[in-house]
């Protein structure tokens, strides 16, 4: 595996992923300098099945290693949404602060605040084969937002173990705790067993 397509159109994200694995010798590109992925509905009820079908999508037209992600916010006192539907909680092309205020109001008077974040990375190899590994974080929501940091709900979600948000944390303090760094740190042991097998095998 050379080449690894990324289903995003978030520069840091792909640069992020891009870092991660250059050790490896993989070369990460994002999906946009081959095609566009407007037509794709991520309309699964899972996030894994999200992950699945943008991964898919990609490696159906590209025939190349393909890595897809899908995020979601899971709030148990309303039994576990906004889920698969965090990035468009409050209407079909919210802002990420209509979100926060969407998700503060729906929680008023609840006493349970507990959630988790959950990051699904979806690969598929050159050869086609699947794999999908996860990270997730627990935490609570806060009465309000704190912290300018980071994006989406991070200023209103404290990690356990944390007395402050994630907004209020560096890039570097919310990697020990976060869903993604844990999905991605899974995904990097998964690579380096597929080229171990890859060698092994020739
Ligand atoms: P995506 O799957 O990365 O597009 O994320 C889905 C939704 O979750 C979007 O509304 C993001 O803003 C939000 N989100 C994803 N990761 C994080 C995070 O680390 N902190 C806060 N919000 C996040």
């Amino acid at each position: 595996m050379k080449d690894l397509i990324v289903a995003s159109h978030n520069k840091g994200k792909i640069e992020e992923i891009g870092e991660m694995l250059q050790h490896l010798g993989i070369k990460v590109i994002g999906v946009n300098d081959y095609i566009s992925m407007d037509e794709v509905e991520e309309n699964a009820l899972t996030l894994e099945g999200n992950a699945k079908i943008k991964a898919e999508f990609i490696f159906d037209k590209v025939k190349k290693a393909t890595l897809a992600d899908d995020t979601g916010l899971f709030v148990r006192a309303l039994n576990n949404e906004p889920g698969v539907r965090t990035a468009r909680y409050a209407g079909e092309n919210p802002t990420e602060k209509d979100n926060r205020v969407k998700l503060l109001k729906e929680l008023e008077g609840k006493d349970d605040r507990s959630a988790f974040f959950e990051t699904v990375l979806y690969l598929i190899d050159d050869n086609g084969k699947e794999y999908s590994v996860s990270g997730i974080c627990e935490g609570n929501i806060s009465t309000q937002e704190i912290g300018t940091k980071g994006f989406g709900y991070d200023s209103i979600f404290i990690p356990k173990g944390e007395k402050r948000t994630f907004g209020e944390l560096s890039m570097e303090e919310k990697n020990k705790y976060s869903h993604r760094a844990k999905a991605l740190n899974k995904l990097n042991e998964l690579l380096v067993r597929i080229l171990d097998e890859d060698r092994n095998s020739k």
